[in-house]
Formats: structure tokens, sequence, C-alpha cells
């Protein structure tokens, strides 16, 4: 069967952006059934000779602090439990954070291949020098996309399936 990417990353960062940009029409599941409580959202992906399925493993996302890392804890591991590549997504706008971090953590002990990518690097030249210190979170070099306008989607995209 296909290998499966997910996304993964705090309320905000572009999740569901990044998700719609590269699914496309091809979302093929909107929600769960009730009791599994999370939203998933599932597309048929292809990139050149490349065929994955796209996971977005935001959901439900409520403001309170500690709610928003026990849900980011949740998504992480049903990426880690169901991904082949996950993609680890943070925002240059808000900077590195401690929910970044403490997901970083779980997702490196997981030994599963990790993209980190920075969105909203919507100009290179304004932004790139913001994008350095998500080398931080000690999980490789960070790739700079800006999932609003496209930018890096190719790079990016040629990153994850290395990893097929
Ligand atoms: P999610 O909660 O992680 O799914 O994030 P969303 O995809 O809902 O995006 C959160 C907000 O960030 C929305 O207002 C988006 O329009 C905005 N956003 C997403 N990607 C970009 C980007 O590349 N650049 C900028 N400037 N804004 C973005
Ligand atoms: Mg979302």
């Amino acid at each position: 069967s296909k290998p499966v990417v997910a996304i993964v990353g705090r309320p905000n960062v572009g999740k569901s952006t990044l998700f719609n940009a590269l699914a496309g029409e091809n979302i093929s599941i909107i929600k769960d059934t009730p009791g599994v409580t999370r939203d998933r959202i599932y597309a048929d992906v292809t990139w050149l000779d490349h065929a994955f399925t796209l996971i977005d493993t935001g959901g439900i996302e409520p403001d309170s602090s500690d709610i928003i890392l026990s849900q980011m804890r949740e998504q992480a591991q049903i990426a880690i439990d169901t991904a082949d590549v996950i993609i680890f997504l943070v925002d240059v706008r808000q900077g590195l954070q401690d929910a970044d971090s403490k997901v970083a953590d779980m997702l490196r002990r997981s030994h599963k291949p990790v993209i980190l990518v920075v969105n909203k690097v919507d100009s290179f030249q304004k932004f790139m020098a913001d994008v350095y210190e998500f080398y931080n979170l000690g999980i490789g070099d960070p790739v700079p996309v800006s999932a609003s306008s496209r930018l890096g989607i190719g790079d990016m995209l040629d990153e994850v399936v290395k990893h097929f």
C-alpha cells in the first residue's frame, strides 16, 4: 500500500493550509466516527512518480495551553503510529515555542523520519534569518515554505519522498 505522510504541529501554524495546497481536489475522508474524538483528513497526493496518503492530524483545537499540548501529543502519537514520514510544521512568525520542543522530543524518540518544515516564510529575503533558530529542535535542517503562496513546496516534497 501507499506510504503515509502525516502533518503535525501547533494550532495555527498552517497545517490545514499546507494540507489543502497538497491535496487539491483529492480529499477523501473528512471526519472520523464519534468516539475517535478527532477529525482526521486524508488525501491522495502524487509528486513526480510517487503516490502517498497525506493526513492532517489537526482536529478540534481548544485554546487552553495545557489542552493544546496534550492534543499535540495525541496528534504526534497518531503520526508516529500510522505514518512512514512525518512533516513537523512550525511557524516562523511565532518563532520557536515550548510546545514545539516537547513534540520534537517525542518525534525524535520515535525514530521515524521527520521533515522539519517552517511555514509562513512568505519572503525568503525577509524571514530566512528567523528560520535558523529551529535548528535548536535537534531534528535536522529546517525546510522553509509558504503554504499560502506555495513557495518551497516542491523542495519540501523532494525531502519527503526521499524517505519512501
Ligand atoms: P492549522 O491550525 O495548523 O491547521 O492552521 P491553518 O491552516 O488553519 O492556518 C492558520 C492561519 O495561518 C490562517 O489564517 C492561514 O491563512 C495562515 N497561514 C497559513 N499558511 C500561511 C503562510 O504560508 N503564510 C501566512 N502569512 N499565513 C499563513
Ligand atoms: Mg487545521
